[in-house]
């Protein structure tokens, strides 16, 4: 069934009054998206949440035909592809979580990008002066481009959750691929924000910058290139996307980037502006690309069990230690400030951790298990002060020696009478057998390379600028490396109390997305707030840095409170994106008798799009 964007599109498809190579934009006298977006839904039989309502009905219609959370969740993902094509798609990778209802098991799969396997450790070292390049220069190129890993992780999905094949997944895409959709704000704003590297790549500023302009709001974005991707994938399965000519296009397009001889900076941007630095990925490195089916992290949290993403993503390591760490303290008795002291100065301890021993476990020894364990958390826990912000950044914990009683009593905390970066995308999914799907899927930065596969209708990522780009130090356990997955925050995360569905949720936001994660399950949890009010609740994300990155919402409301303990706090933002924003957070909470309440974002990103099968009466 379509959905209103969809009959809008096709009903304007006649008043079409620009044609370019790859994309069609079009007036449309409809209403804007954000009017068919619900941020809270509840009721049977299924749900979802997304950013976009197109995304969203893609997975209720699944549902509704008896699908289930894994068919749901691929076609939810594929229409990503189209509708939010900055922030995740087949040029692009992530990680699967999937609440297996008859095993009662969570499972991943891990379909991280890879490094090449010809991408040597100074890839990302200036040569002439033997520094690293800046996130600027590496961003809008081709070295930044990893093996992607979406296309192969819907396959993996379906094969071992699903019922449906590949090609009818795709279908709901492909129709709004080939009909369109209404452009919103969001995208409009971020094409802007976008619009200097975009309009350097001929493909690319055909395809979203036709005419020389963004696409306005109202009007449709159709992308029948992306279509007819999609439709070959339909039909040939993923050999024609990691081997043929495909393959070959994208091979050929990384190694000399299709950057327009003629593109001169425009005034103001620095003439280094996209310097087009070729990359290494090959034929050979797409035809050896494999998802990995992963255990997931688990810890306790206050009877809850939580699970996440292992490494390569330092999702689950973090969100898990940060966890343990917060366990000894009775947040909930807290004053609300210190309860978010405690909150803050966890997650620097955490990250502090990440930093050092997270990597891609293939390559390096990752302490997964100790950093997971309560008592490394609860040793961690020592170094809260209850009173003072320690000096960030804080040091990192020994994991070869831990486990002594901590000096730091629970009780010791004070006591009360009451109770970056936007890009990437992440969903949840639930069907009536009691399934559940928590997946973040991405091409890192917003626009990802800014490179299109001439002719596809689809960007590659730039997931390789998630390793640390001096390569030098060999105990960097994030460090370039050839085949090697660069670290990742994503953290789709699925708990359970009583072995039964709980709560899942994930969100966008680089390194954020960490602490997005985190204190939407504490403003759930501990500080008694509904799911909706959780994931809507102002944020602040501290990552082992001298000051805390902050919503102005979260300034407003909690920074006179937090001053006297140190903390000080910045808005969030930077170069690459208009929004002060931090994450995009979506949630199913799950009831009694089959009850869910599906969450979405009432404002970030334009609001997102939470659904369920049958509405609560
Ligand atoms: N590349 C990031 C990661 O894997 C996600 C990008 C984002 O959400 O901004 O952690």
């Amino acid at each position: 069934m379509p959905t209103l964007r969809r009959q809008v599109a096709a009903a304007t498809a006649v008043l079409a009054l620009s044609l370019t190579a790859g994309a069609v934009a079009i007036p449309a006298v409809a209403a804007p998206r954000q009017a068919e977006k619900t941020a809270t839904a509840t009721g049977y039989g299924g749900a979802v949440s997304t950013v976009d309502a197109d995304a969203s009905a893609a997975a209720i219609g699944v549902l509704r035909r008896g699908g289930n959370a894994a068919d749901a969740a691929v076609a939810a993902a594929a229409t990503l592809g189209v509708t939010e094509p900055y922030s995740a798609g087949i040029g692009g990778g992530g990680y699967f979580v999937f609440y297996d209802a008859k095993s009662g098991e969570v499972q991943t799969i891990d379909g991280r990008e890879t490094a090449p396997a010809t991408m040597p450790t100074n890839a990302f070292i200036n040569a002439a002066t033997n520094k690293p390049y800046s996130f600027a220069e590496l961003v809008s190129s081709g070295v930044s481009v990893g093996v992607p890993g979406s296309l192969a992780t819907w396959e993996r999905a379906l094969k071992r959750w699903g019922t449906l094949e590949l090609g009818d997944a795709l279908q709901p895409a492909i129709d709004v691929a080939r009909d369109g959709f209404i452009v919103d704000d969001t995208f409009r704003q971020q094409t802007l924000d976008n619009k200097v590297r975009f309009s350097a790549y001929t493909p690319t500023r055909s395809l979203f910058l036709p005419g020389g302009d963004a696409p306005a709001v109202g009007s449709v974005f159709r992308n029948p290139d992306l279509a007819a991707t999609y439709r070959l994938i339909a039909a040939e399965g993923t050999d024609a996307f990691y081997s043929g000519p495909l393959a070959e296009e994208m091979a050929s397009t990384v190694q000399a980037p299709p950057k327009d001889p003629a593109w001169v900076p425009p005034a103001g941007a620095p003439a280094t502006s996209i310097p087009a630095f070729p990359g290494y990925l090959t034929t050979a490195d797409l035809a050896g690309y494999t998802t990995l089916d992963q255990d997931p992290t688990h810890v306790e949290y206050r009877g809850y069990d939580v699970y996440g993403m292992a490494p390569s993503s330092s999702g689950g390591t973090t969100v898990g230690e940060a966890l343990n760490i917060l366990e000894p303290f009775n947040l909930a008795d807290m004053p609300t400030a210190a309860a978010l002291h405690h909150y803050l100065e966890a997650t620097a301890l955490a990250f502090a951790d990440r930093g050092k021993y997270v990597g891609d476990p293939a390559l390096v020894d990752v302490p997964t298990g100790i950093l997971t364990d309560p008592l490394f958390g609860k040793a961690r826990a020592c170094n809260i002060n209850p009173a003072t912000a320690a000096a960030k950044p804080v040091a990192a914990g020994d994991v070869s020696k831990y486990g002594d009683t901590c000096p730091v009593a629970p009780e010791a905390a004070a006591r009360g009478t009451d109770t970056e970066n936007i890009s990437t995308t992440n969903m949840t999914v639930a069907d009536k057998w009691g399934n559940v799907v928590e997946y973040t899927l991405t091409i890192e930065q917003t626009g990802g390379s800014g490179i299109v596969v001439p002719g596809r209708g689809f960007l590659l990522n730039n997931e390789l600028t998630d390793f640390s780009y001096d390569s030098t130090n060999p105990k960097d356990p994030n460090r370039v490396e050839p085949g090697k997955r660069p670290r990742s925050s994503m953290s789709p995360t699925i708990i359970l109390k009583d072995d039964e569905p709980f709560l899942a949720l994930g969100s966008p936001g680089g390194s954020t997305i960490i602490t997005t994660v985190l204190q939407t399950i504490l403003n759930r949890l501990d500080l008694g707030m509904n799911v909706s009010a959780a994931i809507a609740a102002p944020r602040a994300s501290q990552r082992n840095t001298a000051t805390v990155t902050a919503e102005p919402g979260f300034i407003s409301a909690y920074g006179s409170a937090l001053a006297p303990y140190g903390h000080k706090l910045v808005p969030a933002g930077d170069a690459f994106t208009s929004a002060a924003e931090i994450g995009a957070a979506t949630a199913i909470e799950f009831g009694r008798h089959g009850r869910m309440v599906a969450a979405a974002e009432p404002v970030r990103r334009g609001g997102g799009s939470a659904m369920v099968v049958r509405p609560a009466p």
